[in-house]
């Protein structure tokens, strides 16, 4: 039986096939948004992206993955790729299919965060100076007092 580690300190349990199946994606969501030695950390955790709660459970991402037309072969896409990894924000799709999404998706094009926010000069900020991907920062304010 493995047992990982979370930022809340939780220990999952893995055992049987099922959640093997999802193990490495699971995995490697909860590491490139809680561990700043991820390659990745910078483009998720580093900003502001965050794994749910429910789904630090890898008990609850395999029954969501099941019960949302998961099949071989498709990826984990967050629909807002502003957005956290949870149910209301995760679809499977095709990496084609994700691409185009990034496109069409693009957040300069937003008047309002998807909590309803307006982008307006005090609230939007720049995840870096060559950056046009923006966050709203009342939704930031929001993640950092739900953490404490
Ligand atoms: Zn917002």
């Amino acid at each position: 039986m493995n047992r990982l580690r979370t930022n809340k300190g939780t220990f999952i349990a893995i055992h049987g096939l099922r959640e093997n199946l999802h193990y490495a994606r699971w995995h490697n969501m909860i590491k490139r948004c809680n561990d700043p030695a991820d390659k990745s950390y910078s483009a998720y955790g580093g900003r502001g992206i965050k794994v749910c709660d429910e789904w630090l459970s890898i008990n609850n991402f395999v029954t969501w993955a099941e019960n949302s037309s998961y099949r071989p072969g498709l990826s984990l896409d967050r629909i807002d790729n502003d957005g956290d990894y949870s149910p209301d924000n995760c679809r499977w799709s095709t990496h084609s299919e994700q691409m185009k999404n990034r496109r069409s998706f693009s957040r300069s094009l937003l008047t309002h965060c998807k909590r309803g926010h307006e982008y307006n000069e005090e609230n939007t900020r720049y995840y870096n100076k060559n950056s046009n991907a923006r966050y709203c920062n009342k939704c930031r304010l929001i993640r950092e007092s739900r953490d404490k």
